[in-house]
């Protein structure tokens, strides 16, 4: 095993990981269970932040499967999802049945998201390999004739320079990694944005519907066992007009959505409770420079339909501790390596984001625009008449395109 350096302001690791979400902590996880010396820092001095999605899929829990960290994971509280439905003005329509996946769980496991990654967390901390800093904001990187050779950190001790043979942004898609590297980003453009919030849960309400069309209006909404964690859906840009609107206003269209949350709409009382999601789809022309690779959000900032961000993420992860494990261990990593991860993850990324643009401009774009009273399109009700068509969107959110395995090997010294 190799030293890992701490000396005042200078710390060397074999690969250095900038953020704490789901890609980065899967990431060091893996690396270190494979034996290599990492590092992950993470700004927040903990993972509690706001909502920003709570969904496993059957392929991320098919992958702690793989790893033997299964049994733990589903002993944590948590809720199962076995089938999604969709409410198209008084219709409800069922779109996806996870039931036949070619997986050990079938079903899609909500946690907050804090949960997950401390469960990560604690798993990594068993090898000694793996190192997590918090409260560690990279603020620049450090290179040489060209190669990045690490990272600088602002930390509550004073600077921190991190060195490494590979520096990975893992830090979401306001990526500070991405931004100083120079990286080109291509943007796939969104037409929503969307508004969460809480609102309470009574045990006679309807059971899950995940996602309501009602004229012009579209919401989402999460079963949380006390609580439904709420989606708005509004065309992108309207959050001011529609604050000046004012909150009565809005509470009435959220009772006109799901009219049995009128008697409660009024806990939302300030804006505050109301947190913006800028939607955002965009993707680097080139996931990697000498030293450097981007992976999750950081390369490729997804739509939050189909709630597949926390899942892309693991899964590049996983192919990026694939491809890497080896030559980082034996100080042989190049370029071709780095190219590698992005050749393997671009596919799948592709046809993600293509799949939730054509949803997002031909599906949801045109339902905020109906002012009138809607009812299925006909495609939605093949659904309806013929179950083994719910297949299909269960395979592509609960598995997505070109699933990962884990196949690096564990080495505990
Ligand atoms: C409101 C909302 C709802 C969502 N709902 C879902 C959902 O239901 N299902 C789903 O799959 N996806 C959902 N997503 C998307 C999902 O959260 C992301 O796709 C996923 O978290 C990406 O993981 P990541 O590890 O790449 O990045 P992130 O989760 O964004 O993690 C990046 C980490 O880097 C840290 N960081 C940032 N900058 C620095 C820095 N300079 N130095 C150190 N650390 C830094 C951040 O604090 C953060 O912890 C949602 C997103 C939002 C915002």
């Amino acid at each position: 095993m190799e030293n890992v350096e701490n000396k005042a302001t200078e710390l060397h690791v074999r690969c250095c990981i900038v953020g704490g979400g789901p890609a980065g902590m899967m990431l060091g996880f893996l690396l270190a269970r494979a034996g290599v010396e990492v590092v992950v820092l993470e700004k927040h001095g903990d993972f509690l932040r706001d909502f920003r999605g709570d969904t496993i899929h059957p392929s991320t829990l098919e992958l702690m499967h793989e790893l033997g960290i299964l049994d733990d994971f589903l002993k944590r509280p948590h809720q199962e999802l076995h089938q999604l439905s969709g409410q198209v003005g008084n219709e409800t329509i069922p779109l996806a049945d996870f039931s036949h996946l070619p997986t050990k769980c079938k079903f899609i496991a909500f946690m907050p998201q804090w949960d997950f990654l401390n469960f990560i967390a604690e798993h990594a901390q068993t090898y000694p390999t793996f190192h997590l800093k918090m409260q560690a904001e990279v603020i620049g990187l450090l290179e040489v004739t060209g190669r990045v050779t690490g990272v600088s950190v602002a930390t509550e001790e004073g600077q921190l320079n991190v060195k490494s043979d590979l520096v990975v942004g893992a830090d979401g898609r306001h990526s500070v990694v991405r931004a100083r590297a120079g990286l080109e980003v291509q943007e796939l453009g969104a037409p929503i944005d969307v508004l969460w919030f809480r609102i309470s849960r009574k045990p006679d309400d309807p059971g899950q519907v995940l996602g309501r069309f009602v004229r012009g209006k579209i919401m989402v909404m999460l079963n949380r066992d006390d609580y439904w964690q709420c989606g708005f859906v509004i065309p992108k840009g309207d959050f001011d007009a529609l604050k000046q609107r004012g909150l009565a206003l809005f509470r009435e269209d959220i009772a006109n959505t799901a009219p049995y949350l009128r008697d409660r709409v009024n806990e939302l009382n300030d804006w505050e409770q109301i947190k913006l999601l800028t939607v955002v789809v965009d993707r680097l022309r080139q996931w990697y420079r000498p030293g450097l690779l981007c992976i999750g959000d950081s390369a490729h900032a997804m739509s939050p339909i189909g709630g597949v961000g926390i899942n892309l993420a693991v899964q590049d992860a996983v192919a990026a501790a694939n491809i890497l494990a080896a030559p980082l261990s034996q100080g042989t990593m190049t370029s071709a390596d780095l190219k590698k991860v992005q050749r393997r993850r671009l596919l799948p990324t592709r046809l993600t984001q293509r799949v939730q643009v054509v949803i997002q401009n031909r599906v949801i774009g045109r339902a905020l625009r109906n002012r009138q009273r809607v009812s299925p399109p006909w495609f939605l009700k093949l659904f309806q008449r013929w179950p083994f068509l719910r297949r299909i969107p269960a395979r592509m959110v609960g598995i997505g395109f070109r699933p990962e395995h884990v196949k690096t090997p564990e080495r505990r010294s």
